[in-house]
């Protein structure tokens, strides 16, 4: 059976492109080097992929940024600001991705958002009316001929025209349909060079099929491919589809002359449904995604090739091939030295995922595969026990009740109980809880981490450093005071270290953006506390002032969006778990005397289900519940805070709500404060701390700025219920903008409390 791969990672085993990148960025080295990095990058990916056997290996995967930034430019989709700045293409295209300030001028870069359900970002390109949408470079037929000149033959992979069209912002009065026919001719161009070259197959992406398609949608794509595809003659076209299933457009598409569908199996619940309803036709090739580019765990060979079976039953021409890009997972265990070869013989990075599907490929066309050694090996893996279960954990999951999940009184009651106890001026003014990380804060965790600092002076420094923060803090005026998180590397990561049932690796980098990875922990087992976490820390902080000073915790759902999750036990049960023991530490909080506890689900709203229709039942309904559960047992008067990293929750604001919380925060100085208009309209109970001020941004606001900002508030949200603050943590905010903005902040406040 043969193979394919959609895409593979681009940024190095050991983050080659990242920090090759960032050199040239700095000046360091030139476009040249820069360029040598990249292909060397290319040529061992190629090699990796031919030497494991893989038929169809992508081409044009690779990117120094991000790939709907590349087809962006591959479109001319370049606004004006950027073509303006005269820079070479390299630099325009850095330009867009991470902003320009220099001789040549001065622009922002593009907005960035998430990719469909992952935690990697794209760029947001931007058409302007007066573009012409027009076929602008030849990347993907380069990096085609630069693998067959080293004897590889690949598919050159491109975002299709329907996605892109999807993603993309329109700042004019013109949208998506207005550019059509400029679009398709652009890949009807595209597709005439590949006839040229003798390109056997091209990839077209086509992600956006898996959300939901209103009619406009499926005939738009219809009018796409109506164009394009009478192009395509002795190239094939592969339309590649992953994240989900494709149920709104499946019995169309079947029709289209497509000469192969990739369809995931994996995340696409109704997959194989669709298959069975509809049929596949025997003259296409079905690119079968059952390989997970999404997860860590190894491949359970045994139901793979149940489904590989029914396939071929229906007489399906399939190709394996792995359910989405293998950029989503780390490269390679072959760098992990910590973690033992019990541990590691179960996962399956980027590399060992070839290994897979070299394998599974064998043994699909084996007809006695159920004796050959490979699949043994693999059988008893998973029927043996992977020591990941914790008798404690069940049963205290079996002793939660419905009661459990509702703290009393009911929320109105308790804001006047809280009002009283906490003795705060109107529109309280705090922070998000992180101050900023200077040198000698990561210094010190840098130390202590590879055994330079001893336990008690990694301790005294830290200690040092709040008590600075709380004076600091006392002097700027702020109400509510936290600790500074300067034990933190990273929100998921500190609380993971500190609960049993988490892994970490070495190496195992994933991009989240451009130049930035991220380090995801594994979730192996039963999660539990082993220990309080963050009891002495806030404990200490509060001891110093007379003001109270608030927990900061991760929420449950964060803590799980941002790990890999297991794949034996359901999402909803491994959050309830870690609920529980986020539920632990609050309350050890609350016996400790802090009397202000912030939940912080940072990542609630960005793991919201791709379709509608699933957002209650495969998510909100249990993520919502799990974290009413950290909180539900503390007393009254402790007032729980939670805060969320992006504003655009207004589809959720009843679910939000609910997760009857007292007080949340959340990002809403970029945004247009539509939110609060919708936030009145939905009764929402809640209070509200919209940040007043960007983070992101080392720019400083004036007081005046901050007034003007919370007069348009007040015209929104009940005086009583407004809290002010910035839009998240100042972690990577420098010291000196940090105290004039929080001086601003406290200053126009207290203007506002004046004019009563
Ligand atoms: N408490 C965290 C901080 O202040 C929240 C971070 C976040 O929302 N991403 O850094
Ligand atoms: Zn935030």
């Amino acid at each position: 059976m043969q193979t394919s791969v959609i895409g593979f990672p681009r940024i190095g085993t050991l983050r080659e492109l990242k920090f090759a990148s960032e050199k040239y960025f700095r000046k360091e080295i030139d476009s040249d080097e820069l360029e040598k990095t990249a292909e060397t990058l290319r040529q061992t990916h190629w090699n990796t992929q031919k030497a494991a056997g893989i038929d169809y290996i992508s081409s044009n995967d690779f990117s120094f940024y991000d790939l709907v930034l590349d087809t962006a430019v591959l479109l001319g989709i370049v606004p004006k600001r950027y073509q303006e700045l005269k820079l070479s293409d390299l630099d325009t295209y850095f330009a867009m991705a991470r902003g320009y300030q220099g001789e040549c001028g001065d622009v922002k870069a593009l907005a960035m958002k998430k990719w469909f359900n992952t935690n990697y970002h794209y760029i947001v390109p931007e058409v302007e009316d007066d573009m012409e949408i027009k076929l602008s470079g030849n990347k993907p037929l380069q990096e085609y001929k630069e693998a067959k000149a080293l004897g590889i033959e690949t598919k050159p992979v491109v975002i299709g025209a329907y996605t892109m069209l999807k993603l993309c912002r329109y700042t004019g009065k013109k949208k998506a349909c207005d550019f059509l026919d400029e679009i398709c001719k652009a890949y009807q161009e595209l597709i005439a060079q590949c006839e040229k070259e003798q390109i056997a197959w091209i990839q077209f992406d086509e992600p956006a099929l898996v959300q939901d398609m209103e009619k406009e949608d499926v005939e738009l794509f219809h009018k796409i491919y109506e164009q394009i595809l009478p192009h395509a003659k002795k190239c094939q076209i592969l339309l590649q589809t992953y994240f989900g299933d494709v149920r709104d457009i499946y019995p169309d598409l079947i029709k289209m002359p497509f000469a192969g569908i990739g369809l995931d199996f994996i995340e696409g619940k109704e997959t194989f449904q669709l298959i069975e309803k509809y049929g596949f036709p025997e003259d296409k090739l079905l690119f079968a995604g059952l390989v997970n580019g999404k997860n860590i765990w190894k491949n359970h060979y045994e139901k793979t090739l149940q489904i590989l079976d029914a396939l071929r039953e229906k007489k399906i021409q399939v190709v394996l091939s792995t359910s989405c890009s293998l950029q989503h997972v780390p490269y390679t265990l072959k760098h992990e030295q910590k973690l033992s070869q019990e541990y590691l013989s179960y996962f399956a990075f980027a590399e060992e995922k070839l290994i897979e599907l070299q394998e599974l490929s064998a043994l699909a066309e084996n007809n006695e595969y159920r004796k050959d050694a490979v699949y043994l090996k693999n059988q008893k893996l998973f029927a043996g026990d992977r020591k990941c279960e914790n008798e404690d954990v069940k049963r205290r999951m079996a002793l939660v009740t419905e009661q459990d999940y509702i703290r009393l009184p009911q929320r109105k009651e308790r804001q006047q109980l809280q009002k009283k106890v906490l003795k705060l001026p109107e529109l309280p003014t705090t922070t998000i809880g992180s101050f900023p990380q200077t040198k000698e804060v990561k210094a010190n965790r840098s130390a202590f981490r590879k055994g330079e600092k001893t336990e008690q002076e990694y301790v005294e420094f830290n200690k040092k450093k709040i008590a600075e923060c709380i004076t600091w803090q006392e002097e700027i005026g702020l109400d509510v005071l936290v600790h500074g998180e300067y034990e933190r590397n990273d929100m998921v990561e500190y609380f993971g270290e500190a609960l049993g049932g988490f892994l970490f690796t070495e190496k195992a980098w994933v991009q989240s953006y451009g130049t930035r990875c991220v380090k995801p922990p594994i979730i192996w087992g039963d999660v539990y506390r082993k220990k309080p976490i963050t009891v002495a820390w806030s404990v200490y902080a509060q001891s110093l002032t007379e003001k109270v000073v608030k927990g900061m915790l991760t929420g449950p759902v964060t803590i799980l969006n941002w790990s890999f999750p297991r794949e034996d036990i359901s999402i909803k049960e491994s959050i309830s778990q870690i609920a529980l023991a986020i539920r632990d530490e609050v309350l050890d909080l609350e016996a400790n005397g802090i009397k202000m506890i912030q939940i912080d689900e940072a990542a609630l709203r960005e793991k919201l289900p791709l379709r509608k229709s699933d957002w209650y039942k495969e998510y909100l309904d249990f993520a919502i519940p799990a974290f009413r559960l950290t909180h539900s047992g503390v007393k009254p008067e402790t007032q729980i805070h939670t805060h969320m990293c992006y504003s655009e929750f207004t589809d959720i604001i009843p679910a939000i709500d609910d997760m009857d919380a007292d007080v949340i925060t959340f990002e809403a100085s970029r945004s247009d404060l539509q939110i609060l208009d919708s936030l009145r309209e939905h009764n929402f109970e809640t209070e509200v701390g919209p940040g007043v001020y960007d983070i992101h941004s080392p720019r400083v606001p004036s007081v005046e700025e901050i007034v003007n900002a919370l007069h348009i508030m007040l015209t929104k949200v009940d005086r009583e219920k407004l809290w002010v603050n910035p839009d998240c943590g100042l972690k990577t905010r420098g010291v000196a903008e940090t105290d004039a903005s929080l001086r601003n902040m406290v200053k126009a406040a207290k203007q506002i409390r004046n004019q009563g």
